[in-house]
């Protein structure tokens, strides 16, 4: 007995389509993602994939003659797909087709085929579920695989023999870890020992399209979920080898370090819990990056990693590099979060002087909230007391920065006096003494020595000027 799925298809542009469809005399089906969340009960997407037992460019222009007033179809000719967008619906169609590879390209050679043969060439059990959108069996869910049950046992399996799947097109290892680490499920023994065997095929595929799943991961709700699968199957050390540089725990003279691999992905686990935001979590996912060329075993001190920020810092530029990640704003922020990474942390063990402070958010400005937010991540002691200490030590360094911050305004800090004051005052042009006195100006301000008000900061200068042998010609306020 086949169930019926009339419930997932209750928008009316299924009706649409059905109707387009019996008007062409073609049979068509939702396919993927769309029925897979539906199903899982997760928000249902608004992209719908739709195949169709023929011209699926021709189904998409029947399905917009039926939709009153003007829609907007873009068509693929090349790859013989085209798309619609009603209302905030991003519809794409594409012919039932069949395919095969070649073991150069992750490009197939295409050809018209069934439904079958369409869902044969499916990535995953879950992703090849189709409903029906035909008149006979009208919200006919067809699973050939077995798909239901997967989902129900929360299982990312291939309809095919997964060393084929996976060897035809290598993108599909990382797609499968990806909805791993989405779905919380778990990818199935066979799948996963042949990802192990095809990581190497990983290298015909663009940087663009890794870096796209890579996202996806660092954006679910665990990330360590698919970090700990790319790294138990070996493409984490493809594509990121300065994070698996940092895995193991070596021993001198009975002295040990942490283990800085594991230690970021409970980093990145608990940043994952305070934000959102992509780029913040790439920021944790790379703040330790650094430790593992700097590390170094000193007889008196022990494991020791100067600089490991600074060092850390440059490499995220050539990763960004590397991965053809933008060498924009993004990257800076997160190579300014990897060298600011421990600032807070020094700065909770001691006393927190204001002058720290100021000097904390004068270097930090807008990204403050997010390095706070990133050292707190880095706090995974196990030792509740220890953990305890940190977390308020950060507690009282935030307090701080809120409370010094609203007296003296070093946020985006704008010096009280500008340089062509400096020249007037003192009628001099362009010179070495006008930096000077502006760089003394803020240090003042930094140290707490003037407050960041510009009758003190005048006064401060005219000193400061006095000292360098100048006089005043212009003394006015
Ligand atoms: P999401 O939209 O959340 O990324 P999705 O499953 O919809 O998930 P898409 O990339 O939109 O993923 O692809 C739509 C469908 O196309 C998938 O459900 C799957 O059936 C098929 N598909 C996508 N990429 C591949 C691939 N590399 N190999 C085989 N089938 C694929
Ligand atoms: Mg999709």
């Amino acid at each position: 007995m086949s169930k019926q799925y009339i419930q997932a298809i209750q928008d009316p542009i299924f009706e649409l389509i059905a109707k387009a469809s019996l008007n062409l005399g073609i049979r068509s089906y939702v396919i993927g993602g769309f029925v897979r969340d539906y199903l899982l009960h997760r928000n249902v997407p608004k992209d719908i994939d739709i195949v169709a037992q023929g011209s699926g460019i021709n189904l998409a222009k029947e399905v917009a003659n039926l939709i009153p007033g003007h829609t907007k179809i873009s068509v693929f000719k090349t790859f013989g797909t085209a798309m619609i967008r009603h209302q905030e619906l991003e519809v794409e169609f594409v012919g039932a087709r069949r395919e095969s590879y070649s073991s150069d390209s992750r490009k197939p050679l295409v050809e018209d085929g069934s439904l079958e043969d369409d869902q044969n060439r499916r990535d995953f059990t879950i992703n090849a579920l189709a409903i029906s959108l035909n008149q006979d069996d009208y919200g006919k869910l067809l699973d050939p695989f077995d798909g239901i049950s997967d989902l129900q046992n929360q299982l990312i399996r291939t309809p095919l023999d997964p060393d084929i799947t996976y060897s035809d097109d290598p993108l599909r290892m990382m797609r499968a870890i990806r909805f791993a680490s989405q779905l919380n499920f778990k990818i199935e023994e066979e799948s996963f020992q042949a990802i192990k065997r095809n990581v190497h095929r990983i290298e015909i595929i663009s940087n663009e399209r890794i870096v796209d799943e890579l996202h996806k991961i660092i954006l679910s709700e665990k990330p360590s979920q698919g970090l700990k699968l790319l790294f138990q199957t070996g493409l984490l050390s493809k594509i990121l080898p300065e994070l698996t540089n940092l895995q193991g725990i070596e021993e001198k003279e009975g002295q040990t370090h942490k283990d800085n691999f594991w230690h970021t992905l409970e980093v990145v686990d608990n940043i994952a819990k305070n934000t959102d935001d992509l780029w913040l979590r790439w920021a944790a996912l790379l703040h330790d990056i650094g430790k593992a060329p700097t590390k170094r075993f000193d007889k008196k001190i022990g494991w020791t990693f100067h600089s490991h920020e600074f060092v850390g810092a440059k490499m995220v530029y050539a990763i960004f590099k590397r991965l053809r990640m933008p060498l924009n704003d993004k990257m800076k922020y997160v190579q300014k979060l990897v060298m600011m990474s421990s600032r807070p942390i020094v700065l909770a063990q001691d006393i927190v002087t204001d002058s720290a402070v100021r000097r904390l958010i004068f270097d930090a400005g807008d990204y403050i909230e997010d390095l706070m937010t990133l050292c707190e991540a880095d706090i995974t002691t196990k030792n509740p007391r220890r953990f305890k200490k940190y977390s308020n030590n950060f507690k009282i360094v935030r307090q701080k920065i809120s409370e010094v911050e609203q007296r003296d305004h070093i946020r985006n800090f704008q010096p009280p006096i500008s340089g062509e004051q400096i020249m007037e005052t003192f009628n001099i042009k362009p010179s070495r003494e006008i930096g000077l006195i502006k760089e003394a100006i803020k240090e003042a301000i930094l140290e707490g020595e003037i407050p960041n008000q510009y009758d003190e900061a005048y006064e401060f200068m005219l000193k400061r000027g006095k000292k360098l042998g100048l006089t005043p010609v212009n003394n006015k306020k």
